[in-house]
């Protein structure tokens, strides 16, 4: 077995986002440095971590320097170059491995590599022209979902398509090589499930947590989400299955659909810590970010026991559209937690922080973060 990497080294981060931020306060709760790497300055996680460079993902003589400075290397956006981890590869452990990032940073290879393993995925053909559109169209039915194959997230790259005169539109509105057809899911409901997987195949899960989105965007999620135990149970094993067959290290958020007869299917996979995870942070006894770094360390991974029902609620930038928020409103429920993440600029649809209120039920705390987050726009 590989030597644990203990308090005290340095883990190196790709990205430099909020996800990066809270991953850094994590690593430095538990005695560790951090760097991380990423085109930009003055970032979320920069503004915590101990060093802060600046380099393009594909400047492969820094990205060198900065894997030789580190006792491991993870990355906190599905978007890193494969060829920035194969250099990081050469000089410390990347984890979960560059080959996961491959897998997963591309619809149709995850959503190919996930059916062919027998997994529940939503229906999709791949699409490489307007032809082949209206051909998939024909063959999968009506209303479906055109996505790009890369770089897609929160909604961005995917269109709906109603009615077969729409095929021309959507492909040109998309502009893109490759692209996946999708069927469209009446779902009865969103969820998630983030999972841990540790470098001995040591596996805990969150949730099933129950996910809404407003504009494709997560905007509320509540744990535990208000299912049956038995999706439950199948939900968190068709979990563990991606992690093993991906050979995860580190964390790993599966997305489904359930569908109103009741069935599973997988929308997509993310191999890092998820917004949906982010009330782990208050309401479990181990939150996604310290199980990242223990993973990627190869420590034991912590309990990810429940202490209360919680809900987060999203801060995009539209809640500073009126000026400052008022803080003083929403500070004012006690049972709340407020994060943000440092950036400077609020633009609309950026996101900004999160807040995370526990309940003595998930109704209540969902309440209740809906209410603060409005109170933040009061005067
Ligand atoms: P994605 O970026 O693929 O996670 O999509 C963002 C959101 O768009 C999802 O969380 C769903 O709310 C919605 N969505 C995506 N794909 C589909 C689909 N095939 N059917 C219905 N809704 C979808």
């Amino acid at each position: 077995m590989t030597n644990p990497i203990l308090p005290g080294a340095t883990l190196g981060m790709l990205g430099s986002g909020q996800l990066g931020r809270m991953f850094a306060i994590a690593a430095r709760r538990l005695g560790y440095r951090v760097h991380v790497l990423s085109p930009d300055t003055e970032t979320p996680t920069g503004q915590v971590a101990d060093v802060e460079v600046r380099a393009d993902y594909l400047d492969l003589e820094r990205v060198a320097e900065f894997a030789g400075n580190v006792s491991v290397v993870s990355f906190e956006f599905e978007n890193v170059p494969a060829e920035t981890t194969e250099i990081c590869q050469k000089y410390c452990p990347v984890r979960p491995a560059g080959s996961v990032l491959f897998t997963s940073q591309n619809r149709k290879r995850e959503k190919t590599f996930l059916r062919d393993a027998g997994l529940p995925v939503t229906p999709f053909t791949s699409v490489g022209s307007q032809v082949e559109l209206i051909a998939a169209l024909q063959k999968q039915g009506l209303p479906a979902v055109l996505k790009t194959a890369d770089w897609g997230y929160d909604g961005k790259g995917q269109v709906v398509i109603r009615t077969i005169e729409d095929a021309g539109n959507a492909w040109s509105a998309l502009n893109v090589p490759q692209a996946i057809l999708e069927s469209f899911i009446d779902f009865e409901c969103e969820l998630s499930v983030v999972a841990a997987r540790g470098l001995d195949g040591q596996f805990v899960s969150y949730g099933p947590i129950g996910n809404s989105h407003c504009h494709h965007i997560l905007d509320i999620s509540v744990c535990p989400a208000a299912i049956p135990l038995s999706v439950a149970t199948e939900a968190i094993e068709i979990t563990r299955a991606v992690l093993e067959k991906l050979d995860v290290v580190g964390v790993m958020c599966v997305e489904f659909f359930l569908t109103k007869s009741g069935k599973l299917l997988i929308n997509e996979t993310a191999p890092r810590p998820h917004n949906s995870g982010h009330l782990t942070i208050d309401a479990h006894i181990t939150c996604q970010f310290e199980q990242q770094v223990r993973a990627i360390c190869g420590l034991p991974l912590g309990s990810s026991e429940l202490r209360s029902p919680s809900a987060m609620a999203n801060l995009l930038g539209d809640v500073w559209e009126a000026g400052e928020p008022n803080w003083i409103a929403a500070l004012s429920y006690s049972n709340l937690k407020l994060h943000l993440y440092g950036k400077q600029e609020a633009r609309l649809g950026r996101k900004m922080g999160h807040l995370t209120v526990l309940g003595k039920t998930v109704e209540q705390a969902e309440q209740t973060a809906r209410a603060a987050r409005a109170a933040l726009k009061s005067r």
